[in-house]
């Protein structure tokens, strides 16, 4: 089931119907051809979840599918953006390039954004765009800050003798990219089961929050970055995604809710009060919702 409501800057909600006819408010929050936009990127029209849909919670997948839900339409510009990146770079492949090719197999499907010569002349590389935030790359691409030792000590206070450190930065570190990679090796079977060659993955990550100063507070200092993504064993890929869409099926099939998302897919909670769309039809959302409410109370 799409998304059926807008949410106004007001907080109220409308049908995306009635916004897209004539806005009930005093002005339109967006112009009419972004609104529709939006409202055409929410209604999907396909009949199974896609790789990036089983990725998520499988209760946030499920109650997507089966219930009425409302979205902001600026808070969907990000993912307009990332259309609109496919869109720039669309015109400009050349015979060597698949672009935006939506793949099936028995499982799922995905669409991947670019194969091909995307990185040199002389390999076949399947590319990715994504926009995202500082945090997020931050994270993707493995740094970290250490303390290291000035070789000074403090005078006086309360840490009178011990030594003094700074801050430095590290990109050596664990880089948080599973779902990325799975999504992109998902993909990479879908072509390499269609003979296609895969000489590697990458991802081109555009940060939306670059220049600001919480960026530069986390190492990002680039608009675009590209990231290397590993092969992972095609077993184990496929185990994880058909258990996936086996959960969502056997929950779809029963009419029953599936337990709440993990704690790493509901971002220990920020997605449930902040970022998912379903909180309001999510018993576990409300209530974290109201808590919120009574503290602020
Ligand atoms: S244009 Fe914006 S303010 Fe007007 S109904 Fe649509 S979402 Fe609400
Ligand atoms: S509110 Fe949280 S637990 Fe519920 S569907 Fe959304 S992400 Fe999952």
């Amino acid at each position: 089931m799409p998304a059926t409501k807008f949410i106004c800057p007001d907080g109220s909600s409308v049908t995306v119907l009635k916004c897209l006819n004539k806005c009930p408010r005093i002005e339109r929050c967006m112009f009419l051809p972004t609104l529709r936009a939006v409202a055409a990127a929410l209604d999907r029209k396909l009949p199974k979840a896609t790789v990036t849909e089983l990725l998520c919670g499988t209760r946030e997948t499920y109650l997507k599918q089966t219930t009425e839900y409302a979205v902001n339409p600026q808070q969907q510009l990000y993912a307009l953006h990332g259309t609109a990146v496919h869109t720039i770079n669309e015109a400009h492949t050349e015979g060597n390039m698949l672009s935006e090719e939506r793949l099936a197999d028995e499982i799922t499907s995905g669409q991947f954004d670019l194969y091909g010569q995307i990185a040199d002349y002389d390999d076949a590389t399947l590319g990715d765009f994504k926009v995202t935030s500082s945090y997020k790359l931050m994270r993707a691409l493995g740094y970290y800050k250490v303390d290291m030792l000035t070789g000074e000590v403090y005078k006086t206070g309360a840490r009178k003798g011990q030594p003094k450190t700074r801050k430095e930065w590290r990109i050596d570190g664990v880089k948080h990219l599973l779902d990325w990679a799975i999504q992109l090796n998902y993909y990479r079977m879908l072509l390499e089961a269609r003979g296609f060659k895969v000489d590697s993955m990458k991802i081109q990550a555009l940060c939306r929050d670059y220049n600001l100063r919480i960026a530069s507070e986390r190492n990002i200092s680039k608009p675009a970055y590209i990231i290397p993504i590993n092969k992972i064993s095609d077993r184990w890929v496929k185990l994880y995604v058909s258990e996936k869409a086996k959960r969502l099926q056997a929950a779809l099939d029963n009419n029953a809710l599936p337990p709440v998302c993990t704690a790493k897919e509901r971002w220990h909670d920020r997605k449930c009060l902040g970022y998912c769309a379903v909180a309001e039809n999510c018993p576990y959302g409300r209530m974290l919702k109201e808590k919120i409410q009574v503290k602020a109370a």
